[in-house]
């Protein structure tokens, strides 16, 4: 694997199929990759084994299928034996580093606070109880330029002060996951949606820690239906299963600011490719929200 090379990314959590604010995010991250002659993988995030739905993953990679988009590498499962070996093998090095202390704050505790005060880091806490594993981070402002969304500064610090890397269930969390995951598939560049942009601080400073390279990152717009609400599984976002890829597609890159084509009506490959060819991300720039 050539570390020039660009390599990308969709990552969705199997809680439901693919909706259409997912669809856009498979569209944007396959379209970045493959306008930039790299290669796109898929990747089912389901290391909060409580959320997955039963059959959700497999639903996905068909859907994806019938909109012409295919990983370009095997499709990995952050549940597969070896991510969780990754994770831990992390959460060791971090523990080793004194970088971490067991936090047996509850939420109720924590509710009205954003940032973790830092209650169980002086304490000895009961180890019988039951309880997280927090990291403990620094007050830098992690600085990135966004590809979409321009320059970024984010104080972790003030943002939310140590956070968990460990749930109380013994579950390895997101942040830790994801960081792992990106830099064992040689990622370059991240592409996700802009509600999650404010956990980038987080992960470049877990890069930093865990001596991981960090990639670029780039935060598209969030779908939003006319309330301005995300469109999400939680708002009951219709999936997009039953309908039509073809129309779908040519919605999604119409409020992407995006060609398409408007002679004869294409196959959907044709019109994925035609898609990469014409992609255009500069259109994307400085905005933050699409009402669809
Ligand atoms: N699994 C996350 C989601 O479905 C995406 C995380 C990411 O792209 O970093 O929202």
């Amino acid at each position: 694997f050539d570390a020039n090379h660009y390599r990308g990314r969709f990552a969705p959590s199997p809680t439901g199929d693919l909706h259409f604010g997912s669809l856009v995010a498979a569209i944007v991250s396959y379209c970045q990759a493959k306008a930039n002659n790299g290669q796109w993988l898929v990747r089912i995030e389901d290391v909060d084994e409580t959320r997955v739905v039963e059959g959700a993953d497999k639903q996905i990679i068909k859907t994806l299928r019938r909109f012409g988009m295919e990983s370009d590498l095997p499709i990995i499962y952050q549940t597969d034996p070896d991510r969780k070996a990754a994770y831990a093998s992390a959460f060791k090095n971090l523990e080793q580093m004194n970088l971490t202390y067991p936090c047996v704050c509850t939420r109720a505790i924590l509710k009205g606070t954003d940032s973790y005060p830092g209650t169980c880091k002086e304490t000895q806490v009961d180890l019988e109880l039951p309880h997280s594993v927090r990291l403990k981070v620094s007050g830098e402002s992690f600085r990135f330029a966004d590809l979409f969304q321009g320059h970024q500064s984010q104080n972790i610090q003030q943002q939310c002060g140590d956070f968990n890397i460990k749930r109380k269930d013994g579950l390895f969390c997101y942040q830790l996951a994801v960081v792992v995951d990106d830099a064992d598939q040689g990622i370059t560049e991240v592409v996700r949606g802009i509600d999650i942009m404010d956990s980038t601080g987080r992960q470049m400073y877990l890069n930093q820690v865990l001596n991981l390279p960090q990639p670029q990152y780039a935060h598209f717009p969030v779908i939003t239906n006319v309330l301005n609400n995300k469109l999400s599984k939680q708002n009951h976002a219709k999936a997009i299963t039953s309908e039509d890829p073809f129309n779908t597609t040519k919605m999604a890159l119409k409020l992407l600011q995006q060609e398409v084509p408007v002679l004869n009506r294409p196959s959907q490959a044709e019109l994925m490719a035609f898609a990469v060819t014409h992609w255009q991300p500069q259109k994307l720039k400085g905005i933050e929200s699409i009402v669809y």
